[in-house]
């Protein structure tokens, strides 16, 4: 509680003294009138207009009241009536592969001209003699086979012939998203000494032309292609790369009208944060997850929950209990329906070398990153781990005292019955990400049950019960599904528990849809909760940072099927416009 009133009273002192010197000075920077403005504050839910000052809303209210803070510096922006929110903020992203998939992917490509393009645009960006890789092709077919009247789709290979000249100073490596088949272009198979024309290496079967011989490029045998291209293709990419790409990132992040992220990635990215934000090219809020098991570097640090500033939060940890549903590795009381062998697994801070579960270990990491004052935020999927990270809670609370921990369920995706009560006395955040129903809905019944399933992606109860819920999006997804930064996708699975092209009609599980309010609300104000934020952002009030999205419909009021359609026309980050659309 201490930060939020540290920065009122700077805003407050700032006042003052602008105005003891200049009353003129406390004119508005910015001001933004004839808007519908969804404030996701109770005490003014909507509003007009805002005025915008160093970074901080210093009115909001009626366009007479707040149009009488405009001064002759003052930039005015005239919202014809749209619909404004808080700035959306994003409490689950991986922000280092996201910036790599968008720099190249062929996950959704379908011909070979769109291939040829996506080869195009990325080396328009790339000094030569950089490596090419990612990929993930065929991911689409498989998607669109899950979906309703999608069959019949052409699986789609992408031809190297087509891209070999335009990339014979760029050597490419790609795969299926399922690592079944890899792709290179003559640059790298000559990079890994293979003679296009001779093409031989132990476990890699090189598909061959039938006219001559010559390799084609494809190649199947991961643990074969594995180890011809280890010592050639480059470990992780050069400093100015990853800056070129977090760039890049940045400007879709932008486009989306989310202002601030929860994001899990390695130091240098983190590295790379503080160095754009020494340019001021920083565009989004970022409350930066070591692994678990780092605990110790902050503590060295002195970093405690809440630490670190408003452009880069610190103080937070993720760990993870289980795998995930995608490959059935969520691990359940029970086995699964389809595979009766198998109820999941644990991940490697809850085992030995061996794989053996290993009572009490993964609470020990709790408990010592607890009593460094550092905020834990763990990974639980099946509702076996669910349950037992809720047994972990009650220990910390023996062992360390309660306090506002403001614990992280990340995914929370399948609760137990019984377990939904115990969600708010611990104080559990559920950090969930809705999208992932409109995908995995396709399949989850198959896979655990129709019983099961009531309490998966149970948005509904979690919030009846009175935990809270933050979403996000877990951008970019896996290598076999895309799960986009955009909010709109989001906001429109937590209301509808439809598939994107509207599927099942009346919503799977439709008692756990919640209202587009609800969900607007776990996009902003209680996603700067999970941060310990709320005081400074999630909410447009007086005092807080100037963080808004400004669409191009009325999301309280259009048809829920229509949020799809959603646009930004207006990000504003710190009082500053980062983003408007042409
Ligand atoms: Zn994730």
């Amino acid at each position: 509680m201490v930060r939020p009133l540290f920065s009122l009273t700077l805003i407050m002192v700032a006042l003052l003294a602008s105005g003891c010197a200049e009353p003129a000075g406390e004119a508005a920077d910015l001001i933004l009138h004839n808007g519908t403005i969804w404030t996701v504050d109770e005490a003014a839910p909507t509003a007009q207009a805002v005025a915008i000052q160093d970074g901080h809303f210093i009115a909001v209210g009626s366009d007479d009241e707040v149009l009488a803070l405009a001064g002759p510096g003052t930039e005015v922006i005239d919202l014809d009536g749209h619909f404004a929110t808080p700035g959306f903020i994003d409490t689950h992203v991986h922000f280092a592969s996201a910036a790599r998939f968008l720099e190249f992917n062929i996950m959704r490509t379908g011909t070979q001209e769109e291939f040829v393009a996506r080869v195009e645009e990325v080396i328009s960006g790339l000094p030569e003699g950089e490596w090419i890789r990612g990929g993930f092709w065929g991911a689409y077919d498989q998607w669109a086979a899950g979906s309703v009247g999608s069959e019949g789709q052409e699986p789609f290979v992408p031809d190297m012939e087509h891209i070999d000249t335009l990339t014979s100073t760029y050597p490419m490596l790609i795969r299926k998203f399922d690592n079944s088949a890899f792709a290179a272009n003559t640059a790298a198979l000559e990079a890994a000494g293979i003679d296009p024309l001779d093409p031989q290496a132990p476990g890699v079967t090189f598909e061959q032309r039938k006219e001559d011989g010559r390799a084609t490029g494809i190649m199947t045998g991961a643990e074969g292609v594995r180890d011809l291209f280890s010592d050639v293709v480059p470990q992780g990419f050069t400093h100015e790369r990853r800056i070129a790409q977090t760039k890049n990132a940045l400007e879709e992040i932008r486009r989306r009208g989310v202002t601030s992220v929860s994001d899990m990635s390695d130091e240098e990215q983190l590295e790379i944060y503080r160095e754009l934000r020494q340019t001021g090219e920083m565009t989004v809020r970022v409350d930066f997850r070591y692994p678990l098991d780092d605990w110790h570097q902050l503590a060295a640090q002195g970093i405690e929950r809440g630490g670190g500033d408003a452009w880069i939060r610190l103080g937070s940890l993720k760990g993870h209990i289980d795998g995930i549903m995608g490959t059935s590795s969520a691990r359940f009381f029970q086995p699964y329906d389809h595979d009766p062998d198998n109820q999941g697994r644990w991940r490697r801070l809850m085992v030995d070398e061996n794989g053996d579960f290993v009572e009490g270990q993964f609470l020990d990491y709790l408990l010592n990153a607890d009593s460094a004052g550092l905020q834990i935020t763990v990974h639980a999927i099946g509702d076996e781990a669910n349950h037992l990270l809720m047994n972990y809670l009650e220990a910390l609370n023996q062992q360390n005292g309660e306090r506002d921990r403001r614990f992280r369920l990340v995914h929370a995706q399948v609760i137990a019955p019984d377990d939904f009560e115990r969600l708010a006395p611990l104080g559990i955040i559920a950090e969930v990400q809705p999208y992932h129903l409109s995908d995995d809905m396709r399949w989850m019944e198959e896979r655990i049950g129709h019983e099961r399933c009531k309490g998966a992606y149970a948005f509904k109860r979690i919030q009846d019960s009175g935990a809270m819920l933050a979403f996000g999006s877990d951008w970019p997804g896996t290598s076999a599904a895309e799960y986009p930064i955009n909010p709109m996708l989001g906001l429109y699975a937590a209301v509808t528990r439809q598939t994107m092209s509207g599927q099942p009609e009346a919503g799977w599980f439709p008692d756990e849809r919640i209202s587009i309010e609800d969900a607007i609300k776990a996009y902003t104000y209680n996603a700067a909760y999970a941060s310990f934020e709320e005081a400074i952002k999630g909410s447009i009030a007086v005092g807080k940072l100037a963080d808004l999205a400004v669409l191009s419909q009325n999301l309280r009021e259009i048809d829920p099927s229509a949020i799809l359609d959603t646009e930004v026309l207006y990000t504003i980050v710190d009082g500053r416009v980062v983003y408007r659309k042409e």
